[in-house]
């Protein structure tokens, strides 16, 4: 429920109100807003004399149920956008459209370090690059782990650059959050909850990638998990969805860009190399990304995809990944973003 309290009501009126909803045993959490406050009722179903009580208070305009199952990541809750910065960058604000590139996995020094000045080089923002990697074989590269963070935090360090990798582990974390500026969370993790309260513990911004089967309904309560244990950095991303198409790896969802917009405040990224699963396919996707809307790219770069030991086939040669960034530029422009 929302309580949404009058334009001109006095700060001892909405004191009055919270405390009200505390002595019944609800959760009251004070959401200001640009011209009132409301205050936000966490909860199943808070009870209906709960509303009739509030109402009656001073300097209360309305009380409504919230519709939706998500809560503090709905947009009923908070309208304005979310912003997530990592160092200067700022996802959600509306302008700027910011670019995560690397490779699938980080393999050697060598491959991550001439990876992150290809993408620097072309304009790319945030390193990515994955040390835990979840695969579908047990008997495929699974990734570098403690070594992989090391190596793509300094190859993060000498091109400025911050990085973002997957942890999949609640004993992970804490290793994972000292060396990355950003956590992500894969498809595969999308419903681990213990996992997304870990971060939802953390202050660091989190990727939170859509599961392969997962409503956007589902995605968004996955989100609340993660805000609900206080952590309100979370950008969602949007990586393809299985269905019975088989010429693609997955089924690029771009329809979920604005219908996130709609239903939530939380920034959005999407992924066109795990969306498409073919490098032939991305520039295509990247701009219709930036043209739905989207906040945040993320693409797969390696410097010799044909060498990759994981998503080769998706994976972007640097002179290609540099040609569809200046595309983007072009974009960007007409569509009064910034890269
Ligand atoms: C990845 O980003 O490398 C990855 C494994 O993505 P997803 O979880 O979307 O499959
Ligand atoms: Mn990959």
């Amino acid at each position: 429920m929302l309580v949404l309290m009058r334009s001109d009501a006095a700060p001892e009126e909405i004191e009055a109100v919270i405390k009200h909803i505390r002595e019944r045993g609800f959760e009251p959490v004070r959401l200001p807003g640009a011209d009132r406050t409301a205050i936000g009722v966490l909860g199943t179903n808070p009870a209906a004399t709960l509303r009739d009580m509030v109402m009656n208070l001073p300097g209360v305009q309305d009380a409504v149920p919230v519709s939706k199952p998500f809560k503090l990541v709905g947009r009923e809750w908070k309208a304005e956008p979310t912003v997530v910065e990592i160092g200067h960058l700022r996802l959600g604000d509306g302008k700027s459209f910011v670019i995560a590139a690397g490779p699938c996995a980080v393999e050697s020094e060598e491959q991550i370090m001439s990876s992150a000045a290809a993408v620097k080089a072309a304009g790319a923002h945030i390193l990515r690059g994955g040390a835990y990697k979840p695969r579908t074989s047990p008997y495929a590269f699974r990734g570098m782990a403690d070594e992989g963070l090391r190596l793509l935090a300094q190859a993060g360090k000498a091109n400025g650059m911050p990085v973002v990798t997957e942890v999949m582990n609640v004993s992970d974390v804490e290793a994972v959050a000292s060396h990355a500026d950003m956590l992500q969370i894969g498809a595969r993790n999308m419903q681990n909850f213990a996992l997304l309260e870990e971060v939802g513990r953390t202050r660091k911004p989190i990727l939170l990638k859509r599961g392969m089967s997962a409503t956007l309904e589902e995605w968004l309560l996955s989100a609340e998990y993660v805000l609900n244990q206080g952590n309100p950095n979370v950008v969602l991303c949007e990586r393809g969805i299985r269905t019975f198409e088989t010429y693609t790896r997955n089924t690029f969802d771009l329809s979920a860009v604005p219908a996130v917009k709609e239903l939530s405040h939380l920034p959005i990224m999407v992924d066109p190399s795990h969306g498409t699963g073919r490098w032939s396919l991305i520039p295509s996707m990247a701009m219709a990304g930036l043209a739905a809307g989207a906040d945040a790219l993320m693409i797969e770069v390696h410097p010799s995809p044909a060498d990759a030991y994981s998503d080769g086939a998706q994976s972007l040669r640097p002179d290609r990944f540099a040609t569809m960034v200046e595309g983007l530029r072009s974009l960007a422009v007409a569509l009064g973003r910034t890269l």
